[in-house]
């Protein structure tokens, strides 16, 4: 067997480790979620491993469970699953560093708040850490399904600035991990508190979570019990089978905590079960707050993905269009194989039609969040506007219900708070009015005063100014909402049709006239430099104006078209 080693922690989990261990005060039982959560997760792998391989299950039949146990006079608690397990290089690499990019991410985000802190930990799959909230000493004892008795692990640490592994001989497959509670919080070693910690957290769980029974003290003169009974305190099936009418928003709330690494409730979450043709059943969830990765290529994206309750991966990114990755959810089908594969989920009638039917579930969830709540959806606008914004040039199908849902900034509020949809201004357009006016610019400052929105404010017409990045994007593939077109106010000869009396027009026509002269004064002196001079009615103060052309690219266009070299 190989020797003791004594290996340091990654900087960053040392890091991690001092914030654990000093500032998070508050909420210190989630200790055991994360625990359990990562048990869970052992079993899913395991179950998904002997699909193809089912010798792994070394002739147990694959009876998952989780059971968590304690001793009082020891001031342990031990979480111990019999799912897939760690090997001796598994343990160093998955409980010494934190794979995920963004760690460096992670820790500079830290506010120095407890309680905000307390709610980054987990988004960053650093859950295991989190044992040393309430033990002073972490022993890990594994055994990686499949390998033999005499290739198990113990993983040791302090908490400090390393851990120790040693190889043992680990018959049972499967992880154990002791916890050697710290002064003061001997309390966790507790039958009923852990029950109910269980209960809170783990409900949702799909294989039991099991305590020792409580045994009534044996009379004077018999014997205790010896062999310890278990018994499952959740109610282990998965949350997604369940009929809605059964489930309560916080057990909702625990399993979106569970698939999305995430410490704060979700806005809202859209559950379906669908038969006929095709069969499967969905939960999604719209979250609170956005990754600190959202715009990464590679960030985590997708749904997790079960075929017939059996878990196949994580991050199955073909169930949703890209501008919709911030969902999180399940998807449970029973018309996909067992041995599914991200090749064979590429493409294929199936995978189409659930897509398109979970798009227009997850844009339903969010007009629903909107109408209902338009605080929270205000929030999660905040959060996820600007990705929603793709989604017109993604997702043409889509693209007059995606309208709905997007939010701008306006004349109408006099501040840059994005918070007009589409509906609100065409509820408030005046008579005469069919078209809706926008002007796009860099900066809400920038384009709050322009001169091209005298003529609007005279007549009291609402414009929408979008000042982000990706807005001409958009509103070259966004033309229309509600049967009537978009017009940039900027562009061209303005027309405002029918919001221009006969005497309006009669009085441009005198002014047109009058103007010749300059207008071919003006032109000989721009020469090149302009397509066109033109008398403009659209300003009231300002002299004049720089327009674009109708067909030319806006202002942002050409600067990104520029800085990318074209
Ligand atoms: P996350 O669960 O987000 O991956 P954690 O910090 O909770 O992050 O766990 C880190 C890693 O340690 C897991 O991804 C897994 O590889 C490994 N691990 C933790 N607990 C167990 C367990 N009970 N069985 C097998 N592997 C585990
Ligand atoms: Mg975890």
């Amino acid at each position: 067997a190989e020797t003791k080693q004594t290996l340091g922690f990654q900087t960053e989990v040392k890091q991690l480790l001092q914030l654990m261990i000093h500032s998070l005060y508050s909420n210190k039982e989630i200790f055991l979620r994360e625990l359990v959560s990562n048990a869970a997760d052992a079993a899913d792998k395991l179950r998904f491993e002997a699909l193809t391989d089912a010798s792994l299950l070394e002739g147990d039949g694959g009876n998952l469970r989780i059971r968590v146990s304690f001793d009082k006079d020891a001031k342990t608690v031990t979480i111990e699953d019999n799912g897939i397990g760690m090997s001796r290089e598994e343990a160093i690499a998955h409980l010494g560093t934190i794979a995920k990019s963004g760690t460096a991410d992670f820790l500079s985000h830290l506010s120095g708040d407890q309680k905000k802190d307390a709610n980054l930990i987990g988004q960053f799959g650093v859950g295991f850490y989190s044992a040393f909230i309430v033990a002073e000493q972490v022993d890990v004892y594994s055994r990686r399904a499949g390998v033999p008795a005499a290739e198990g692990v113990h993983w040791s640490s302090r908490g400090e600035g390393d851990f120790e592994v040693e190889t043992i001989d680990k018959p049972e497959r499967g992880t154990r991990i002791v916890l050697h509670l710290k002064e003061g919080e001997e309390g966790f070693a507790d039958g009923w508190r852990l029950r109910s910690i269980v209960k809170k957290y783990s409900d949702h769980i799909a294989l039991p979570v099991e305590l020792p029974k409580e045994q009534p003290a044996p009379a004077e003169g018999e014997q205790a019990p010896s062999a310890a009974e278990w018994e499952a305190v959740n109610r282990a099936s998965a949350l997604w089978t369940r009929p809605k009418s059964e489930i309560k928003d916080e057990e909702y709330q625990e399993f979106y905590k569970h698939i999305a690494h995430d410490y704060t409730d979700a806005l809202a979450w859209s559950h379906n079960k669908v038969e006929g043709k095709l069969e499967y059943s969905s939960l999604l969830f719209a979250p609170a707050r956005a990754p600190h990765d959202l715009y990464h290529r590679d960030a985590a994206k997708g749904l997790k993905l079960y075929v017939q309750r059996v878990y196949i991966m994580d991050q199955a990114d073909q169930f949703l269009p890209l501008y919709l990755r911030f969902i999180k959810g399940v998807v449970d089908s029973s018309d996909l194989p067992l041995n599914v594969s991200r090749e064979i989920l590429q493409k294929g009638p199936v995978i189409d039609s659930m897509k398109s039917a979970l798009t227009k579930r997850a844009l339903d969830m969010l007009e629903k969040l909107s109408k209902d709540k338009p605080e929270d959806y205000a929030r999660f606008w905040k959060e996820f506007g600007q990705v929603l914004k793709e989604g017109p040039s993604e997702d043409y199908a889509n693209r007059e219900k995606i309208a709905g849902l997007l939010r701008f900034a306006s004349t109408k509020s006099g501040s840059d708070a994005q918070d007009v949809g589409l509906a609100d201004y065409v509820a408030r357009m005046v008579e005469g009015q069919d078209k809706l006016y926008y002007l796009t610019g860099e900066s809400y400052a920038q384009v709050k005063d322009s001169p091209h929105l005298e003529v609007f404010r005279k007549k009291g017409i609402e414009v929408l100014l979008l000042t982000d990045r990706i807005d001409e994007w958009l509103m070259s593939y966004l033309t229309e909402f509600d049967g009537k077109s978009f017009v940039d106010v900027a562009r061209g000869d303005l027309d405002l049709g029918a919001l221009e009396s006969e005497e309006d027009k009669k009085a441009q026509e005198e002014v047109a006239k009058d103007k010749e002269k300059l207008v071919a004064r003006l032109k000989d002196v721009l020469g090149e430099d302009v397509a066109e001079v033109r008398v403009s009615h659209r300003l009231t103060d300002s002299p004049a104006i720089l327009a674009i052309g109708d067909g030319d690219l806006g202002l942002q266009m050409r600067q990104i078209l520029e800085a990318s070299g074209q």
